[in-house]
Parts: structure tokens; sequence; C-alpha cells
């Protein structure tokens, strides 16, 4: 029997990246899964793969900056499933060239605000376990390649750069905080700080055989991650094999931070 086998999951992120790979693993691990996203049709097409794989899954749209559906997609849930174990909180956005309000308001209001409702629903519903998406730039402030020719700055001085580092130090924040709020109420709150990964979001990063060659550098292991990795991680957190696993923002990052 899969270590997720009974429970049910909303994930949000879940029709890219580490979100897909989290939903499809979560599902191998025989949980039901809500896969949410603002790209609705990639959600359904999340659903559909585990579906296919005889697994069971739905999906919604969902834009994590509205708090009000934050609270729709968790009873939707409840609906399709008849209960809610386990919050991946994962959608976000990159630094580049996003604004300061949108950075702050995807990654760091949209977990701040899933945190605010869902775990006290997922108390009122018998406990489980909350996962944010943090990163390596919730632990540490970001490095970048030198500056292109025709670029003005670096990455380091890119404005996205520190809208992205502050929302992710938050987000390592206010797992903590609701670690300490609710783990006596049967609710427990880790974060994962991912590497680099390649998925979509670092793709323009690595488009560069130089791009690549800086990001690979970065890590010890010589190497960059594999969404999966992250999903393996975070089916962890998520199962009763963590049950005492509380508070804790926890590297996913081939050594990154051990420097
Ligand atoms: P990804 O492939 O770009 O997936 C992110 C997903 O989130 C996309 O489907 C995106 O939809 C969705 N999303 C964006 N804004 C949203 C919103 N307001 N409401 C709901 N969904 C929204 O990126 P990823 O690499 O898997 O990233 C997942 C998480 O890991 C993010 O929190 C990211 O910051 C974090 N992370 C990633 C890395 C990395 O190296 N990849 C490293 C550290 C941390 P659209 O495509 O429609 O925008």
């Amino acid at each position: 029997m899969g270590k997720l086998a009974t429970k049910v999951a909303l994930i949000t992120g879940a029709a890219s990246g580490i979100g897909r790979a989290s939903a499809l693993k979560f599902a191998d691990e025989g949980g039901a899964i809500m896969c949410a996203d603002l790209d609705d049709e990639g959600a359904a097409r999340t659903a559909a793969m585990i579906q296919q794989e005889g697994g069971k899954a739905a999906s919604l749209g969902l834009d994590v900056t509205s708090a009000g559906a934050t609270i729709a997609a968790l009873e939707s849930t409840v609906s399709e499933f008849g209960g809610l174990q386990i919050m991946f909180n994962n959608a976000g956005v990159g630094g580049g060239d996003l604004d300061w309000d949108t950075i702050i308001n995807v990654n760091l209001k949209g977990v701040a605000e899933a945190l605010q409702y869902g775990a006290p629903f997922l108390a009122e519903h018998g406990g489980g376990a909350i996962i944010n998406t943090s990163s390596i730039a919730g632990l540490v402030g970001l490095v970048g390649a030198p500056p292109a020719e025709d670029d003005d700055i670096g990455l380091e001085l890119q404005p996205g750069a520190g809208a992205y580092v502050a929302s992710k130090h938050g987000v390592a924040g206010l797992t903590k905080q609701y670690a300490i709020a609710f783990g006596a109420m049967g609710v427990r709150v880790n974060a994962i700080s991912p590497g680099y990964i390649e998925t979509p979001m670092t793709a323009e990063m690595r488009d560069t055989p130089e791009g690549e060659e800086f990001l690979i550098a970065l890590h010890p292991m010589g190497r960059l991650g594999q969404p999966e990795e992250i999903a393996a991680v975070a089916a962890f957190l998520a199962s009763d094999e963590a049950s005492f696993v509380n508070g804790i923002v926890m590297p996913v990052d081939g050594g990154y931070t051990a420097r």
C-alpha cells in the first residue's frame, strides 16, 4: 500500500514542473489528488495523466492570489473526495522581469492565505500535513551569471530577484509560524527549498550552454535537480512517515546551501 493511501491532497501549481511531478507521485502513493492551477487546462491534463494510470484525480482552475478561490478550492476538494488531509502550496512565479506586487502576491500572499484558511480547515477535518514550496532563495540570496552584453545589470541587482528572495524567505517564516500555531491541532506544516530544478520556470536561464553551466556549477553535486526529486520529498513530508516532522524548511538542492 502506498504511503498516501486513503489521503486526499490539494496541490497548487499542478499543471507544470514540480506541481505536476508531485501530483503524479502522490497519486502513485495512493492519494486522491485535486490538481489546481491558474492554467486550468494544464491541471486537467495532469488529472487525466493520473486517471490513465488508474489513480484518483480531479482538477480546477485556481488563482492563488484570490482568497475566495482558495477557500472554494478547499471546499471543492472535500465535495469531490470526501475529505482533505494534505495541502501542497506550490504555485509560484519566478523573479525575472516580474514586478514586486506580482511576485509577492503569488509567492507570498498566495501561501499566506492558503495557510490562513487551509490550516484551520485541515484541523477541522481531522488534521493533516501542509507543505509549502520555498526555495534556496528562501534561505540565502541569489547569485547570477554575469550580465549579457545587452543587459544593463546582473541578476543580483534586478528588482525581481529581490522580490523573489523576499517572497521565499517569507514562505520559510510563515511555515515556522503555522507549524507552531497548528502543531497541537494535528496539522504539521513544513517547507521544501529546492535548488535549481529543470522545469519551465528555469528554461530561459538554461537556454544557453553558458547559462546552464553557470547554474550547474552552483550545485556541489554537479547537476541540476529533477522535479521528481522534489516530489519524492514532498510525498515523504505529506505522509505519516514524517509524523514528528514539523516546522522545517528543508533544502533539496544537491548541496547548494551547504557552502
Ligand atoms: P512552473 O513549471 O512554472 O510551474 C508553476 C505553476 O504555477 C505553473 O503551472 C503556473 O501557471 C502556476 N501558477 C503561477 N501563478 C499562479 C497563480 N497565481 N495561481 C495558481 N497557479 C499559478 O514552475 P516550477 O519550477 O514547477 O515551480 C513550482 C514552485 O517551485 C514555485 O513556487 C517556484 O518558485 C518553486 N521553485 C522552483 C525552482 C526551480 O528551479 N524550478 C527552485 C526553487 C523553488 P502558469 O504557467 O499559467 O503561470
